[in-house]
């Protein structure tokens, strides 16, 4: 009914706009453009972690707002989610196509998430422009704390404020740190950004159903508290939306479903780029027709592709970036080398949790919780790709996007 009652308000403005002689009506439009936006990521983050008692302000925030759940992008990692969230474009459009890449153009460097040099290139950025690009570039400030990608010049351009990633910075001081960005006001900020990793680091030890992963829960929870108590005492509150989203789920991945990569073919022959849940594969020159004919025969839980015959459905494939050879585990297994098993073994003995499975899994869905005047009350969306995260931004903020993968329609019911 709204959205006749809009159309109709939209065609009588446009007649009274041909009109000149009638004084103009302003066409009704949703006021979803607020002073401030706050875009929080919790790594790993489920949303029915928001159900298990443990996250008081996370949950009030979700009743009086909306809440949902995304499906990520493949491949269901940190980087490639990330990036996806903040660009709208997949992973093999924006070009973070594993936590770890090669790529010809950049040669002699492994792009990993602990290669400091490599986070802070701009070049491993550069195939799309993250929303904070756009914002600066269009006068709209932004205060990036822990993004990937806010540690780099892309088109040159620097948020106003970030920091260099510090695993050890604690919650509280990282509230403190964008709050602060807050009050400098010069610039004033028009999106701020944080970051926290608890659920993941928990989950990957104790797996998603542990007390530690409800433990992480209430941590992050508890600084999300922080900022909205530090956003109602500077007056803030009410004209803030704060979008609470996590990059992928997590898994299950008991100890006795490690498998050594070099079961799959022989590393003499062969290199892997990635290994984990997602095992991608170059071949040493000389020996492409022999890895291919290893890895693309049938093996146990895992499922091998050429980089050109990978399901449409995970739209992957076409970067440059991406491997000859891409392999998919099945939920629950993890192909690793022989040293990281060992490690593993060594330090933590334990059944853990993973990610990086299929998105389409349910287990891999990443919370979604949105509050703030542009957002409706006690909305519940239905699963959405987190593709259409990127236009809700941009409308939130007032800033062009570029061209993305996704579309504000799958999150609209969440609007005012
Ligand atoms: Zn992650």
């Amino acid at each position: 009914m709204v959205v006749v009652y809009r159309w109709m308000a939209l065609i009588l403005a446009l007649m009274l706009g041909a009109c000149a002689s009638i004084p103009q009506a302003e066409p009704a439009k949703a006021p979803t453009k607020s002073a401030l936006t706050i875009l929080i990521s919790l790594d790993g983050f489920r949303p029915d972690y928001l159900d298990r008692g443990d996250t008081p302000t996370l949950s009030a925030l979700a009743a009086d707002g909306a809440r949902g759940a995304m499906r990520p992008s493949f491949p269901s990692l940190t980087y490639p989610n990330h990036y996806t969230l903040v660009t709208g474009k997949r992973p093999d459009h924006h070009g973070m196509v594993n936590n770890t890449l090669e790529d010809e153009a950049i040669p002699g460097v492994s792009f990993s998430m602990s290669n400091h040099d490599a986070v802070g290139d701009g070049r491993w950025w550069s195939q799309a422009r993250p929303i904070w690009v756009s914002a600066e570039q269009q006068g709209v400030h932004a205060g990036v704390l822990f993004w990937p990608g806010s540690e780099a010049a892309i088109d040159g351009v620097r948020p106003s404020y970030w920091k260099v990633y510090d695993e050890k910075l604690a919650y509280a001081d990282r509230v403190d740190a964008v709050l602060s960005w807050i009050d400098a006001k010069a610039p004033p900020l028009g999106l701020a950004t944080l970051y926290f990793d608890a659920t993941d680091t928990e989950g990957h030890h104790y797996g998603p159903d542990s007390p530690e992963v409800n433990a992480a829960a209430a941590k992050v929870d508890a600084a999300i508290g922080r900022l909205v108590e530090g956003l109602k005492a500077r007056g803030l509150y009410a004209t803030t939306n704060i979008v609470v989203v996590a990059d992928h789920g997590m898994a299950p991945q008991p100890l006795s479903r490690l498998v050594d990569v070099a079961t799959l073919v022989d590393p003499a022959k062969a290199r892997f780029v990635s290994t984990g849940s997602i095992v991608g594969v170059r071949a040493l020159p000389g020996f492409e027709a022999e890895v291919k004919a290893a890895m693309l025969k049938p093996h146990d839980h895992l499922t091998c592709w050429e980089k050109g015959k990978i399901p449409a459905r995970y739209a992957y494939g076409t970067n440059p970036r991406v491997p000859p050879i891409v392999c998919l585990a099945e939920r629950g297994w993890y192909f690793a080398t022989a040293s990281a098993i060992a490690k593993r073994w060594k330090e933590h003995p334990r059944d853990g949790g993973a990610h990086g499975y299929d998105p389409f899994d349910p287990a891999m869905r990443a919370v979604f919780v949105a509050h703030g005047p542009a957002f409706r009350s006690g909305v519940v969306l239905s699963v959405f790709d987190n593709v259409d995260v990127y236009p809700l931004l941009t409308r939130l903020i007032g800033v062009k996007g570029d061209k993305g993968d996704g579309s504000l329609g799958p999150v609209k019911a969440a609007l005012r």
